[in-house]
Protein backbone atom coordinates (compact mmCIF):
# COMPACT_ATOMS: atom_id res chain seq x y z
CA UNK A 1 0.00 0.00 0.00
CA UNK A 2 1.12 3.69 -0.38
CA UNK A 3 2.13 4.20 2.98
CA UNK A 4 2.68 0.89 4.67
CA UNK A 5 2.89 1.53 8.34
CA UNK A 6 5.85 -0.27 10.09
CA UNK A 7 5.17 -3.75 11.67
CA UNK A 8 4.38 -4.78 7.93
CA UNK A 9 7.52 -3.24 6.73
CA UNK A 10 9.90 -4.19 9.07
CA UNK A 11 8.83 -7.89 8.47
CA UNK A 12 9.17 -7.21 4.83
CA UNK A 13 12.61 -5.43 5.07
CA UNK A 14 13.45 -8.32 7.51
CA UNK A 15 12.58 -10.89 4.88
CA UNK A 16 13.90 -9.24 2.29
CA UNK A 17 17.43 -9.34 3.81
CA UNK A 18 17.20 -13.24 4.07
CA UNK A 19 14.99 -13.97 1.55
CA UNK A 20 15.83 -13.51 -2.01
CA UNK A 21 12.98 -11.09 -2.79
CA UNK A 22 11.25 -11.74 0.77
CA UNK A 23 9.30 -14.70 -0.45
CA UNK A 24 9.17 -18.33 -0.80
CA UNK A 25 7.59 -18.79 -4.04
CA UNK A 26 8.18 -16.44 -7.29
CA UNK A 27 4.73 -15.14 -7.86
CA UNK A 28 3.91 -14.04 -4.17
CA UNK A 29 5.99 -10.72 -4.75
CA UNK A 30 3.53 -7.91 -4.48
CA UNK A 31 4.23 -4.08 -5.41
CA UNK A 32 3.67 -2.81 -1.98
CA UNK A 33 4.91 -4.59 1.70
CA UNK A 34 2.48 -7.48 2.69
CA UNK A 35 2.94 -9.50 5.80
CA UNK A 36 0.04 -11.45 7.49
CA UNK A 37 0.25 -13.00 10.79
CA UNK A 38 -3.73 -13.90 10.79
CA UNK A 39 -5.55 -15.76 8.69
CA UNK A 40 -8.70 -16.90 9.48
CA UNK A 41 -12.00 -18.21 7.44
CA UNK A 42 -12.29 -15.57 4.79
CA UNK A 43 -10.28 -12.88 6.15
CA UNK A 44 -6.13 -12.23 6.55
CA UNK A 45 -4.96 -9.71 9.38
CA UNK A 46 -2.00 -8.29 8.21
CA UNK A 47 1.11 -7.46 10.93
CA UNK A 48 -0.74 -3.87 11.48
CA UNK A 49 -3.98 -5.17 12.14
CA UNK A 50 -5.38 -4.67 8.92
CA UNK A 51 -7.83 -6.44 7.53
CA UNK A 52 -8.79 -7.72 4.11
CA UNK A 53 -11.37 -10.33 3.05
CA UNK A 54 -9.49 -13.32 1.05
CA UNK A 55 -10.04 -14.51 -2.65
CA UNK A 56 -6.34 -15.00 -3.02
CA UNK A 57 -7.21 -18.65 -1.14
CA UNK A 58 -3.13 -19.02 -1.75
CA UNK A 59 -3.96 -19.39 -5.55
CA UNK A 60 -6.54 -21.91 -4.56
CA UNK A 61 -6.35 -24.47 -1.78
CA UNK A 62 -8.52 -22.62 0.70
CA UNK A 63 -12.02 -23.83 0.18
CA UNK A 64 -13.36 -24.12 3.45
CA UNK A 65 -11.75 -20.97 5.15
CA UNK A 66 -8.61 -20.08 6.39
CA UNK A 67 -7.68 -22.36 9.27
CA UNK A 68 -11.21 -24.43 9.05
CA UNK A 69 -11.99 -25.71 12.72
CA UNK A 70 -12.71 -28.97 12.04
CA UNK A 71 -9.66 -30.02 9.46
CA UNK A 72 -7.21 -28.37 11.96
CA UNK A 73 -8.56 -30.63 15.06
CA UNK A 74 -8.77 -33.65 12.62
CA UNK A 75 -4.62 -32.75 12.22
CA UNK A 76 -4.46 -32.16 15.93
CA UNK A 77 -6.00 -35.29 16.35
CA UNK A 78 -3.94 -37.00 14.39
CA UNK A 79 -0.87 -36.02 15.21
CA UNK A 80 -1.18 -36.76 18.72
CA UNK A 81 -0.68 -40.60 17.77
CA UNK A 82 1.13 -40.93 14.39
CA UNK A 83 3.98 -38.09 12.22
CA UNK A 84 5.98 -39.92 9.53
CA UNK A 85 7.16 -43.12 9.72
CA UNK A 86 8.96 -44.01 6.31
CA UNK A 87 8.26 -47.74 6.57
CA UNK A 88 5.65 -49.81 5.44
CA UNK A 89 2.54 -47.38 5.42
CA UNK A 90 0.13 -45.53 7.70
CA UNK A 91 -3.89 -46.30 8.21
CA UNK A 92 -4.36 -42.41 6.85
CA UNK A 93 -2.77 -43.53 3.38
CA UNK A 94 -4.57 -46.29 2.95
CA UNK A 95 -7.75 -44.19 4.20
CA UNK A 96 -7.04 -41.24 1.73
CA UNK A 97 -5.70 -43.61 -1.16
CA UNK A 98 -9.32 -45.39 -0.73
CA UNK A 99 -10.88 -42.31 -0.52
CA UNK A 100 -9.35 -41.24 -3.92
CA UNK A 101 -10.25 -44.45 -5.75
CA UNK A 102 -13.27 -43.59 -4.53
CA UNK A 103 -14.20 -40.90 -5.70
CA UNK A 104 -12.13 -39.60 -8.84
CA UNK A 105 -12.87 -42.01 -12.28
CA UNK A 106 -9.66 -41.84 -13.76
CA UNK A 107 -8.41 -43.24 -10.10
CA UNK A 108 -7.44 -47.38 -9.95
CA UNK A 109 -3.83 -46.64 -7.91
CA UNK A 110 -3.09 -43.28 -5.77
CA UNK A 111 0.81 -42.21 -5.02
CA UNK A 112 0.72 -39.10 -2.49
CA UNK A 113 3.34 -36.38 -3.05
CA UNK A 114 3.60 -32.73 -1.17
CA UNK A 115 3.49 -30.51 -4.07
CA UNK A 116 1.37 -30.46 -7.23
CA UNK A 117 4.95 -30.06 -9.34
CA UNK A 118 6.15 -33.52 -7.87
CA UNK A 119 3.03 -34.92 -9.13
CA UNK A 120 3.13 -33.66 -12.86
CA UNK A 121 6.79 -34.87 -12.86
CA UNK A 122 6.04 -38.43 -11.80
CA UNK A 123 3.39 -38.35 -14.67
CA UNK A 124 5.67 -37.59 -17.14
CA UNK A 125 8.43 -39.30 -16.02
CA UNK A 126 5.96 -42.36 -16.15
CA UNK A 127 4.80 -41.19 -19.48
CA UNK A 128 8.02 -41.44 -20.98
CA UNK A 129 8.78 -44.72 -19.54
CA UNK A 130 5.81 -46.40 -20.62
CA UNK A 131 6.02 -45.39 -24.45
CA UNK A 132 9.57 -44.89 -24.86
CA UNK A 133 8.71 -41.75 -26.05
CA UNK A 134 10.37 -38.09 -25.12
CA UNK A 135 7.67 -35.70 -26.62
CA UNK A 136 5.46 -34.01 -24.50
CA UNK A 137 2.39 -31.78 -25.17
CA UNK A 138 1.42 -28.81 -23.29
CA UNK A 139 -0.99 -25.90 -23.79
CA UNK A 140 -0.30 -22.46 -24.05
CA UNK A 141 -1.35 -20.70 -20.86
CA UNK A 142 -1.35 -24.01 -18.61
CA UNK A 143 0.29 -24.26 -15.51
CA UNK A 144 1.76 -27.44 -14.21
CA UNK A 145 4.96 -26.96 -11.70
CA UNK A 146 8.63 -25.16 -11.95
CA UNK A 147 10.19 -28.25 -13.67
CA UNK A 148 11.89 -27.93 -16.99
CA UNK A 149 9.46 -29.93 -19.00
CA UNK A 150 6.90 -27.38 -18.03
CA UNK A 151 8.04 -24.38 -16.91
CA UNK A 152 7.04 -22.34 -19.69
CA UNK A 153 4.35 -20.38 -21.81
CA UNK A 154 2.13 -19.55 -19.36
CA UNK A 155 1.21 -15.93 -19.75
CA UNK A 156 3.40 -14.99 -22.58
CA UNK A 157 3.84 -12.00 -23.64
CA UNK A 158 2.64 -11.26 -27.43
CA UNK A 159 5.50 -10.99 -29.10
CA UNK A 160 6.37 -14.30 -27.79
CA UNK A 161 3.02 -16.35 -28.61
CA UNK A 162 4.02 -19.41 -30.92
CA UNK A 163 7.49 -19.22 -29.74
CA UNK A 164 9.00 -21.03 -26.35
CA UNK A 165 8.28 -18.79 -23.25
CA UNK A 166 10.45 -20.06 -20.53
CA UNK A 167 9.70 -19.46 -16.87
CA UNK A 168 13.02 -19.18 -16.03
CA UNK A 169 17.11 -19.38 -16.58
CA UNK A 170 18.84 -22.22 -15.86
CA UNK A 171 16.64 -24.64 -17.61
CA UNK A 172 17.53 -27.46 -19.58
CA UNK A 173 17.10 -26.61 -23.06
CA UNK A 174 17.37 -30.36 -24.35
CA UNK A 175 14.36 -31.37 -22.29
CA UNK A 176 12.10 -27.70 -22.83
CA UNK A 177 12.86 -29.18 -26.57
CA UNK A 178 11.15 -31.99 -26.04
CA UNK A 179 7.93 -29.91 -24.98
CA UNK A 180 5.59 -29.22 -27.94
CA UNK A 181 3.23 -26.11 -26.89
CA UNK A 182 -0.23 -25.55 -28.60
CA UNK A 183 -3.24 -23.84 -28.37
CA UNK A 184 -5.68 -24.78 -26.02
CA UNK A 185 -9.13 -25.94 -27.55
CA UNK A 186 -7.74 -26.10 -31.21
CA UNK A 187 -8.59 -29.77 -32.02
CA UNK A 188 -7.39 -28.71 -35.70
CA UNK A 189 -3.56 -28.50 -33.77
CA UNK A 190 -3.73 -30.74 -31.98
CA UNK A 191 -4.81 -33.76 -34.68
CA UNK A 192 -2.04 -32.08 -37.04
CA UNK A 193 0.56 -32.43 -34.40
CA UNK A 194 -0.31 -36.29 -33.67
CA UNK A 195 0.02 -36.54 -37.66
CA UNK A 196 3.44 -34.81 -37.62
CA UNK A 197 4.71 -36.72 -34.18
CA UNK A 198 2.15 -39.56 -33.09
CA UNK A 199 4.91 -41.82 -32.66
CA UNK A 200 6.93 -39.75 -30.68
CA UNK A 201 4.40 -38.46 -27.90
CA UNK A 202 4.70 -39.52 -24.42
CA UNK A 203 2.17 -37.65 -23.30
CA UNK A 204 -0.70 -34.90 -23.57
CA UNK A 205 -1.22 -32.67 -20.36
CA UNK A 206 -4.10 -30.83 -20.01
CA UNK A 207 -5.10 -28.07 -17.99
CA UNK A 208 -8.81 -29.26 -17.60
CA UNK A 209 -9.54 -25.95 -17.17
CA UNK A 210 -6.87 -23.33 -17.68
CA UNK A 211 -7.06 -21.61 -14.42
CA UNK A 212 -3.77 -20.57 -14.45
CA UNK A 213 -4.91 -17.50 -17.03
CA UNK A 214 -8.08 -16.80 -15.29
CA UNK A 215 -11.24 -19.31 -16.35
CA UNK A 216 -10.61 -20.47 -19.74
CA UNK A 217 -12.85 -23.54 -19.92
CA UNK A 218 -12.28 -26.71 -22.29
CA UNK A 219 -14.64 -27.50 -25.17
CA UNK A 220 -15.86 -30.92 -25.15
CA UNK A 221 -14.51 -31.64 -28.37
CA UNK A 222 -11.39 -30.47 -27.32
CA UNK A 223 -11.01 -32.71 -24.54
CA UNK A 224 -12.52 -35.55 -26.57
CA UNK A 225 -10.03 -34.81 -29.53
CA UNK A 226 -7.44 -35.81 -26.64
CA UNK A 227 -8.82 -38.50 -25.30
CA UNK A 228 -9.23 -40.28 -28.50
CA UNK A 229 -5.87 -39.23 -30.49
CA UNK A 230 -4.31 -40.16 -27.41
CA UNK A 231 -5.57 -43.45 -27.60
CA UNK A 232 -4.89 -44.10 -31.31
CA UNK A 233 -1.49 -43.15 -31.01
CA UNK A 234 -0.67 -44.86 -27.71
CA UNK A 235 0.59 -41.65 -25.67
CA UNK A 236 -0.81 -41.02 -22.31
CA UNK A 237 -3.60 -38.22 -21.51
CA UNK A 238 -2.55 -36.30 -18.20
CA UNK A 239 -5.38 -34.12 -16.87
CA UNK A 240 -3.73 -31.47 -14.33
CA UNK A 241 -6.57 -31.38 -11.53
CA UNK A 242 -4.39 -29.62 -9.44
CA UNK A 243 -6.71 -26.69 -9.22
CA UNK A 244 -9.97 -27.96 -10.84
CA UNK A 245 -9.67 -31.33 -7.89
CA UNK A 246 -11.93 -30.19 -5.05
CA UNK A 247 -12.36 -27.85 -5.75
CA UNK A 248 -15.08 -27.76 -8.64
CA UNK A 249 -16.10 -31.01 -7.10
CA UNK A 250 -14.83 -34.08 -5.26
CA UNK A 251 -13.98 -36.54 -8.58
CA UNK A 252 -12.48 -33.35 -10.34
CA UNK A 253 -13.41 -31.70 -13.68
CA UNK A 254 -13.25 -35.11 -15.27
CA UNK A 255 -16.09 -36.57 -13.19
CA UNK A 256 -18.62 -33.40 -14.67
CA UNK A 257 -17.47 -33.52 -18.62
CA UNK A 258 -17.34 -37.16 -18.26
CA UNK A 259 -13.96 -37.13 -20.30
CA UNK A 260 -11.71 -40.10 -18.13
CA UNK A 261 -7.66 -39.53 -18.44
CA UNK A 262 -5.20 -42.00 -17.57
CA UNK A 263 -3.49 -39.98 -14.96
CA UNK A 264 -4.29 -37.40 -13.05
CA UNK A 265 -2.43 -34.51 -10.61
CA UNK A 266 -4.47 -33.39 -7.59
CA UNK A 267 -3.32 -30.83 -5.26
CA UNK A 268 -4.01 -27.41 -3.71
CA UNK A 269 -7.47 -27.78 -2.20
CA UNK A 270 -7.26 -31.72 -1.64
CA UNK A 271 -6.82 -30.44 2.30
CA UNK A 272 -7.60 -27.05 2.79
CA UNK A 273 -4.38 -25.52 2.41
CA UNK A 274 -2.41 -28.15 4.19
CA UNK A 275 0.61 -29.63 1.54
CA UNK A 276 -0.26 -32.67 -0.33
CA UNK A 277 -0.93 -33.92 -3.50
CA UNK A 278 -1.27 -36.81 -5.50
CA UNK A 279 -0.64 -38.59 -8.79
CA UNK A 280 -3.31 -41.21 -10.05
CA UNK A 281 -4.39 -43.30 -12.39
CA UNK A 282 -5.04 -46.75 -14.21
CA UNK A 283 -3.62 -49.06 -12.62
CA UNK A 284 -1.28 -50.57 -16.05
CA UNK A 285 0.63 -47.75 -15.73
CA UNK A 286 0.62 -46.53 -11.75
CA UNK A 287 1.87 -50.28 -11.27
CA UNK A 288 5.21 -49.33 -12.86
CA UNK A 289 5.88 -47.53 -9.48
CA UNK A 290 5.54 -50.62 -7.77
CA UNK A 291 8.14 -52.99 -6.76
CA UNK A 292 8.21 -54.64 -10.12
CA UNK A 293 8.24 -52.26 -12.39
CA UNK A 294 10.57 -49.80 -13.57
CA UNK A 295 10.13 -46.30 -12.61
CA UNK A 296 11.13 -44.58 -9.50
CA UNK A 297 8.98 -42.59 -7.32
CA UNK A 298 10.23 -41.20 -3.76
CA UNK A 299 9.89 -38.65 -0.95
CA UNK A 300 10.79 -38.43 2.62
CA UNK A 301 7.32 -36.74 3.23
CA UNK A 302 5.39 -38.18 0.74
CA UNK A 303 1.83 -39.57 3.07
CA UNK A 304 3.27 -37.04 6.24
CA UNK A 305 0.03 -37.27 8.75
CA UNK A 306 -0.63 -33.55 8.05
CA UNK A 307 -1.85 -33.79 4.90
CA UNK A 308 -3.53 -37.11 4.86
CA UNK A 309 -5.49 -36.14 7.78
CA UNK A 310 -6.58 -32.52 6.75
CA UNK A 311 -7.45 -34.16 3.17
CA UNK A 312 -9.76 -36.46 4.98
CA UNK A 313 -11.34 -33.95 6.89
CA UNK A 314 -11.44 -31.78 3.94
CA UNK A 315 -13.12 -34.16 1.78
CA UNK A 316 -15.48 -35.12 4.79
CA UNK A 317 -16.86 -31.45 4.44
CA UNK A 318 -17.10 -31.55 1.25
CA UNK A 319 -18.95 -34.61 0.49
CA UNK A 320 -22.52 -33.27 0.53
CA UNK A 321 -21.95 -31.20 -1.97
CA UNK A 322 -23.14 -28.26 0.26
CA UNK A 323 -19.91 -26.12 -0.25
CA UNK A 324 -19.55 -26.87 -3.45
CA UNK A 325 -23.14 -25.47 -4.20
CA UNK A 326 -22.82 -22.29 -1.89
CA UNK A 327 -19.70 -21.46 -2.63
CA UNK A 328 -20.69 -21.71 -6.68
CA UNK A 329 -23.36 -19.48 -6.07
CA UNK A 330 -21.78 -16.85 -4.32
CA UNK A 331 -19.12 -16.97 -6.77
CA UNK A 332 -22.40 -16.52 -9.64
CA UNK A 333 -23.13 -13.28 -7.93
CA UNK A 334 -19.97 -11.74 -7.52
CA UNK A 335 -19.26 -12.62 -11.58
CA UNK A 336 -22.61 -11.73 -12.41
CA UNK A 337 -22.48 -8.03 -10.26
CA UNK A 338 -18.87 -7.16 -11.40
CA UNK A 339 -19.82 -7.55 -15.39
CA UNK A 340 -23.60 -5.58 -14.49
CA UNK A 341 -21.18 -2.60 -12.55
CA UNK A 342 -18.88 -2.57 -15.74
CA UNK A 343 -21.79 -2.75 -18.33
CA UNK A 344 -23.36 0.14 -16.20
CA UNK A 345 -20.41 2.22 -16.34
CA UNK A 346 -19.56 1.78 -20.10
CA UNK A 347 -16.22 -0.36 -19.11
CA UNK A 348 -15.52 -3.41 -21.05
CA UNK A 349 -15.21 -6.79 -19.25
CA UNK A 350 -15.70 -10.21 -19.44
CA UNK A 351 -15.89 -11.89 -16.33
CA UNK A 352 -14.86 -15.48 -16.81
CA UNK A 353 -16.63 -18.19 -13.82
CA UNK A 354 -17.04 -22.23 -12.73
CA UNK A 355 -18.07 -23.24 -9.29
CA UNK A 356 -16.49 -21.06 -6.86
CA UNK A 357 -13.86 -19.43 -9.24
CA UNK A 358 -14.49 -15.96 -10.91
CA UNK A 359 -11.74 -13.77 -13.05
CA UNK A 360 -12.62 -10.24 -14.53
CA UNK A 361 -11.25 -9.41 -18.04
CA UNK A 362 -10.99 -5.98 -19.28
CA UNK A 363 -12.00 -6.67 -22.49
CA UNK A 364 -15.25 -7.89 -24.57
CA UNK A 365 -14.98 -11.06 -26.28
CA UNK A 366 -14.80 -14.55 -25.49
CA UNK A 367 -12.14 -16.69 -23.33
CA UNK A 368 -11.98 -19.64 -25.83
CA UNK A 369 -7.52 -19.51 -26.30
CA UNK A 370 -4.73 -17.41 -25.20
CA UNK A 371 -5.11 -15.32 -28.94
CA UNK A 372 -8.73 -13.46 -26.88
CA UNK A 373 -6.76 -13.23 -23.79
CA UNK A 374 -4.26 -10.59 -25.30
CA UNK A 375 -7.02 -8.21 -25.67
CA UNK A 376 -7.07 -7.78 -21.94
CA UNK A 377 -6.56 -4.23 -20.52
CA UNK A 378 -3.32 -5.41 -17.97
CA UNK A 379 -2.95 -2.43 -16.94
CA UNK A 380 -6.50 -1.64 -15.92
CA UNK A 381 -6.67 -5.49 -14.64
CA UNK A 382 -4.07 -4.48 -12.30
CA UNK A 383 -5.38 -1.36 -11.50
CA UNK A 384 -8.80 -2.63 -10.03
CA UNK A 385 -6.93 -5.37 -8.10
CA UNK A 386 -4.63 -3.20 -6.95
CA UNK A 387 -7.62 -0.56 -5.86
CA UNK A 388 -9.33 -3.18 -4.33
CA UNK A 389 -6.67 -4.37 -2.15
CA UNK A 390 -6.46 -0.88 -0.70
CA UNK A 391 -9.84 -1.10 -0.02
CA UNK A 392 -9.44 -4.45 2.00
CA UNK A 393 -10.77 -6.70 -0.44
CA UNK A 394 -7.87 -8.83 -1.42
CA UNK A 395 -7.66 -9.88 -4.87
CA UNK A 396 -3.81 -10.67 -6.20
CA UNK A 397 -2.44 -7.49 -8.24
CA UNK A 398 -1.19 -10.39 -10.95
CA UNK A 399 -3.74 -9.92 -14.07
CA UNK A 400 -6.22 -12.42 -14.78
CA UNK A 401 -5.49 -13.89 -11.50
CA UNK A 402 -8.45 -15.49 -10.34
CA UNK A 403 -10.53 -15.21 -7.49
CA UNK A 404 -11.98 -17.72 -5.07
CA UNK A 405 -14.69 -18.05 -3.07
CA UNK A 406 -14.50 -20.24 0.21
CA UNK A 407 -17.07 -21.69 2.37
CA UNK A 408 -16.00 -19.01 4.70
CA UNK A 409 -17.24 -16.04 2.51
CA UNK A 410 -20.50 -14.85 3.47
CA UNK A 411 -23.44 -13.26 1.25
CA UNK A 412 -22.44 -10.14 3.13
CA UNK A 413 -18.75 -10.16 2.19
CA UNK A 414 -20.26 -10.51 -1.77
CA UNK A 415 -22.35 -7.72 -1.91
CA UNK A 416 -19.74 -5.05 0.41
CA UNK A 417 -17.02 -6.92 -2.32
CA UNK A 418 -19.55 -5.63 -5.14
CA UNK A 419 -20.49 -2.33 -3.49
CA UNK A 420 -16.25 -1.70 -3.44
CA UNK A 421 -15.88 -2.93 -6.68
CA UNK A 422 -18.09 0.06 -8.08
CA UNK A 423 -16.72 2.27 -5.66
CA UNK A 424 -13.53 1.70 -7.78
CA UNK A 425 -14.70 0.95 -11.44
CA UNK A 426 -16.10 4.62 -11.17
CA UNK A 427 -12.67 6.22 -10.91
CA UNK A 428 -10.78 4.02 -13.24
CA UNK A 429 -8.86 5.74 -15.72
CA UNK A 430 -10.19 5.15 -19.37
CA UNK A 431 -7.04 4.19 -20.79
CA UNK A 432 -5.44 1.67 -17.76
CA UNK A 433 -3.01 3.41 -15.45
N1 LIG B 1 -0.69 -27.70 -11.83
C1 LIG B 1 -1.50 -26.65 -11.76
C2 LIG B 1 -2.71 -26.61 -12.65
C3 LIG B 1 -1.22 -25.60 -10.89
O1 LIG B 1 -2.02 -24.52 -10.86
C4 LIG B 1 -0.09 -25.69 -10.05
C5 LIG B 1 0.25 -24.59 -9.07
N2 LIG B 1 -0.25 -23.36 -9.32
C6 LIG B 1 0.74 -26.82 -10.18
C7 LIG B 1 0.39 -27.81 -11.06
C8 LIG B 1 1.95 -26.96 -9.34
O2 LIG B 1 1.60 -27.19 -8.01
P1 LIG B 1 2.59 -26.81 -6.83
O3 LIG B 1 2.68 -25.31 -6.80
O4 LIG B 1 1.90 -27.39 -5.63
O5 LIG B 1 3.90 -27.44 -7.12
Amino acid sequence: MRSAPPRVEDLVARARAVIPGGVNSGNRVLPWPFAIVDARGAYLTDADGRRYLDYHAAFGPIVLGHADPVVNDAVRHALGRVDLIGAGVTDLEVALAEALVDLVPSAERVLLTNSGSEATYAALRLSRAATGRQLIVKFQGAYHGWHDAVAMNVITPRERVGQTDRLSGGMSDEVIERTLVLPFNDVERLTATFLDHGGQIAAVIVEIIQHNVGCMIPTKPFLEAARRLTEEHGSVLIFDEVITGFRHGLGGYQAMVGVTPDLTTLGKAMANGYPIAALVGRVALMDRFGPDGDVFFAGTFNGHAVGTSASLATIDRLRDGDVHRRTARLAGIAADGLAGIAAELGIPMTVGRFGSVFTPYFYDGPVTTYVDLLANDTALDVWFRRSMCEAGIFMIPTAMKRNHVSAAHTDEDIARTLETARDVLRTAPSKGG
